[in-house]
């Protein structure tokens, strides 16, 4: 129905979903849904953030679905310690940028900025509120007793978006959710109460953790090293690839004779992620198992196709700036 399969999912960077057939049923047959995805803006992004982003461009582009993009400002706030509501707000600007310079058209991507655009939200999350009772939300979230109110009342405002589409439209407008599957709880508890108040069930797509360069399951922020960040300097960038972890021999000597392991590699992980060519990804997996390829040389290919990628993205970040007002839902849905 695409044409072809996003190679993120073909590469199995996309592994499981629920509920994917109903979403391809309505667009099999000209019915209206829309894409939802959200960030937590605390932080400046690593480049791990912008890989399910950009298979939300994908789906965009290819679909011309409409992407309802939740910036939970709130959240942050309430549940990480040290940050004011004035920072984390700041950050969902920047973080929106980093979204917009992927490059979306501003009819299709609308973003949410949840302490800005409540009114959007409030009455649906009343409702869903209404539906969850305290015990719930707190097996669900491990939340206990000296967690704060605001923490426990978030949930609702994540699971108001699934459902937002299909209110501002008048219709039934189920939402896709690419993500990853820590948040996967929202949205179990959004397809358990979504009948009874009249919405769609959510359908989702599940996203790995993007593995750190050092070795760890994930990229993290207590480990700088272990990630690239957008606002990273070209020598930093070149330092973390340099230093990756990677599946090769000790020596160059022994990677010749016995060639390297790329299955357990990082560095070829990352070449999966940022290299779309299919056929350059097999050569460097099929020049690494015989020796053709030291990791020295293999690690200067991605340094060079994630700098490239960068300086890109950075211009367009920059450009950005001057069109995010486009972007955002409230200046589309009155
Ligand atoms: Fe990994 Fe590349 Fe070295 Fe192979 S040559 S082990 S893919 S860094």
């Amino acid at each position: 129905m695409a044409g072809d399969v996003h190679y993120l999912i073909r590469r199995g960077f996309f592994y499981a979903h629920r509920d994917l057939r109903t979403i391809l049923d309505r667009q099999r047959t000209g019915l209206k849904w829309a894409l939802y995805s959200g960030r937590g803006p605390s932080a400046d992004l690593h480049i791990g953030h912008l890989v399910p982003w950009m298979l939300g461009r994908w789906f965009v582009n290819r679909f011309g679905v409409e992407y309802f993009f939740e910036m939970t400002d709130d959240e942050k706030f309430l549940v990480k310690e040290g940050y004011t509501l004035e920072q984390t707000n700041r950050y969902a600007y920047e973080n929106a940028l980093d979204l917009i310079a992927l490059g979306f058209p501003p009819d299709k991507l609308h973003i949410i900025i949840d302490t800005e655009d409540i009114k959007y939200l409030y009455k649906i999350a009343v409702r869903v509120g209404k539906k969850l009772t305290l015990s719930t939300v707190k097996h669900t979230f491990g939340f206990t007793d000296s967690t704060n109110v605001g923490a426990a009342f978030f949930p609702t405002l994540e699971i108001s978006v699934a459902f937002l589409p299909t209110e501002l439209y008048g219709e039934t407008v189920p939402v896709l959710i690419p993500t990853a599957i820590d948040q996967d709880p929202y949205f179990r508890l959004a397809r358990d109460i979504a009948e009874d108040l009249g919405y769609p069930k959510p359908s989702t797509i599940y996203g790995k953790f993007i593995p750190g360069l050092t070795g760890e399951d994930k990229m993290s922020a207590s480990n700088p090293d272990s990630a690239i960040y957008i606002t990273d300097e070209e020598r930093d960038v070149k330092r973390k690839i340099m230093n990756a972890l990677t599946g090769g021999q000790p020596t160059a000597e022994f990677q010749r004779k016995y060639g390297g392991d790329p299955d357990n590699c990082v560095v070829y992980k990352y070449h999966l992620l940022f290299q779309e060519s299919d056929e350059k990804v097999k050569r460097i997996y099929e020049d690494c198992k015989v020796g053709k390829l030291l990791c020295g040389e293999c690690k200067a290919m991605l340094f060079e196709r994630i700098r490239e990628f960068m300086k890109e993205h950075n211009e367009r970040r920059e450009r950005a700036k001057d069109v995010v007002q486009q972007y955002r839902l409230s200046t589309k849905f009155k």
